[in-house]
């Protein structure tokens, strides 16, 4: 089996956490099959980028050209299926991300190879590749097998594998040439549009204090607000409060919202349904509040409190303030 080709994901001249994170899978997966992994980075003037990913991966390939410089599916399918008749990996990973959604079904229809999607796992058995893929909304995980091909493609959730970014033995920087036609300008890049500042993206946040139907009336957002900010974490939510328009739908944790990964997920009345656990990526604590003894929440969490939140809160404000000034 010949090589797992990773495609990078950057932005404004940052790796996006997913790169690291396909690197990890690749790497697991060629373990297993005794391949090599090598990743692919695409744009203009990248060679810090490459320099970075070269110090943990063993094999870098850039492909640097103007047009690249800013993603664009029409662009990168032209370059990536050149790159890939080049080197003829066994496999290509790309992130299950608004940039892989979009070229992914390109890519692997002009290849004509086998594409699997939203995976969150992957096995390989000889040649045969087998995916792992959550099904009605991650109530159930189904192992899928992948129709023979020499070549498969594959996008990983984020969140899936957890990202690897440490040093590997020194790694080699090669270029590979590709044409990219003309653009017929049906798609083009126009601008980024960044969050306003003040605007919290939860993916990124350490501490999160997350809320659901248990808070009956919107008045009551004022004190998990405080007790968030107290604790330096941002608030998040369940669905309903969504829906109640509480909160905007960027602080929606959950299947059909973000997956998020902090270091501290504190759950305030929140039954714990499968739609809302699926947003929350094992690795920090998570303490669940919760009237309910039987919340779902209790089986994931590793402290629950049994009790009613507006009676816990003042109480953990409390014991918080007095640690932080005895440290
Ligand atoms: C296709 C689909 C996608 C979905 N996607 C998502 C998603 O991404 N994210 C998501 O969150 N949901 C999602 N949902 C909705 C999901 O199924 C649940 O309905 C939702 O997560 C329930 O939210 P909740 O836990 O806040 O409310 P509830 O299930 O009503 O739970 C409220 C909890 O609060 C507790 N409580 C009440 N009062 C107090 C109090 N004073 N102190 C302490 N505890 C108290 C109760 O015991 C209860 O456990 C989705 C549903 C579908 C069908």
């Amino acid at each position: 089996m010949n090589e797992i080709l990773v495609l990078a994901e950057h932005r404004g001249g940052t790796l996006g956490d997913i790169t690291w994170e396909l690197i990890a899978c690749g790497n697991t997966l060629a373990e297993q099959a005794g391949c090599s992994v090598a990743v692919a980075l695409l744009g203009r003037d990248v060679g810090q980028l490459a320099e970075q990913l070269a110090a943990a991966v063993g094999d870098v390939v850039v492909v640097d050209n103007d047009r690249l410089e800013h993603f664009v599916s029409d662009t990168y399918q032209q370059a990536l299926v050149q790159l890939i008749a080049q080197r003829a990996p066994a496999l290509i990973l790309m992130g299950h991300t608004a940039c892989g959604l979009e070229l992914a079904p390109a890519v692997a229809t002009s290849l004509a190879i086998p594409l699997v999607t939203d995976c969150i796992g992957l096995t390989f058995e000889g040649d045969a590749l087998t995916a792992t893929r959550q099904l009605y909304g991650g109530k159930v995980s189904a192992d899928v097998l992948c129709k023979p091909s020499d070549r498969y493609l594959a996008t990983i959730r984020g969140g899936a594998f957890p990202a690897d970014e440490s040093p590997a033995a020194a790694g080699t920087i090669s270029t590979a040439e590709v044409t990219i036609e003309e653009d017929d300008g049906l798609k083009r890049f126009i601008e980024y549009l960044e969050c306003e500042a003040g605007e919290v993206d939860i993916t990124q946040s350490d501490v999160i204090v997350a809320v659901g139907r248990g808070i009956k009336e919107q008045k009551d957002m004022a004190i998990v607000e405080e007790f968030a900010s107290s604790i330096g974490g941002v608030l998040a939510c369940s669905r309903p409060i969504i829906d109640k328009k509480w909160l905007p739908k960027d602080r929606q944790v959950g299947s059909s919202g973000k997956t998020v990964r902090p270091k501290l997920y504190i759950a305030l009345g929140i039954s714990g349904s499968f739609q809302h656990l699926a947003g929350i990526k094992s690795g920090g604590t998570i303490v669940a509040i919760n009237k309910d003894p039987n919340a779902p929440f209790f089986t994931v969490a590793d402290y629950g409190i049994v009790a009613d939140l507006f009676k816990v809160l003042p109480v953990l404000k409390t014991k918080i303030e007095e640690l932080k000034q005895g440290s």
